[in-house]
C-alpha cells in the first residue's frame, strides 16, 4: 500500500495541510520493508531529518493508526517492542525472527480453515485471527549452520 497516497488523500479531506515532517515519516515508513518500533522509525527518520523527535514519530503513528492506515502490533511478550505495520488490506500474519528480529508477513488458507472447524465446534463467530510464528529466519539459520561448520 502506498501510504503516503493515502493519507495524502486523508488530510486533503480533513482539510488540513501535510507536514514537512509528516511526509518524511510516511515516506521513510513506507520504503521500509521491516515492522518498525517507533524507535528504528525514528533512526531512519533522522538520516534524512535529524530535527525529528520522537513525539513527532508517535503522534504520525497514532494517527495513521486512527485512520486505519497503520496497525500497532506486540509480538512476543515485549509490551516495550510495539511495533508499526502499514496496513495491507486483508488478514495477514506474521513470522518473527529471534535472532535478528525481522518481521516476515505471510498468509495462509488453512487459518481459514481453523476458523470454520472452531466457528463449528463451538458455534461462536470467529472476526478476525492473529497467527504469529517464531523462530530462525531462513539467513539467521544459514548462519547458525555455518557457524556450527
Ligand atoms: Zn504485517
Ligand atoms: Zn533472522
Amino acid at each position: 500500500m502506498d501510504l503516503s497516497l493515502e493519507a495524502d488523500k486523508r488530510i486533503r479531506a480533513s482539510h488540513r495541510r501535510m507536514t514537512p515532517q509528516r511526509r518524511i515519516i510516511l515516506e521513510t515508513l513506507d520504503a521500509l520493508d521491516i515492522h518498525p518500533t517507533a524507535e528504528e522509525l525514528l533512526g531512519r527518520v533522522q538520516e534524512v531529518d535529524s530535527s525529528i523527535h520522537l513525539s513527532t514519530i508517535y503522534r504520525t503513528l497514532r494517527w495513521l493508526e486512527a485512520e486505519g492506515l497503520v496497525q500497532a502490533r506486540i509480538f512476543n511478550d515485549d509490551r516495550r517492542a510495539e511495533r508499526f505495520d502499514p496496513a495491507a488490506p486483508g488478514e495477514h500474519y506474521h513470522f518473527v525472527c529471534q535472532e535478528c528480529h525481522a518481521v516476515i508477513e505471510f498468509n495462509n488458507l488453512l487459518v481459514n480453515a481453523i476458523k470454520a472447524q472452531f466457528e463449528l465446534h463451538t458455534g461462536a463467530r470467529v472476526d478476525f485471527g492473529s497467527v504469529v510464528l517464531y523462530g530462525l529466519c531462513g539467513d539467521c539459520r544459514k548462519a547458525l549452520l555455518a557457524e556450527a561448520g
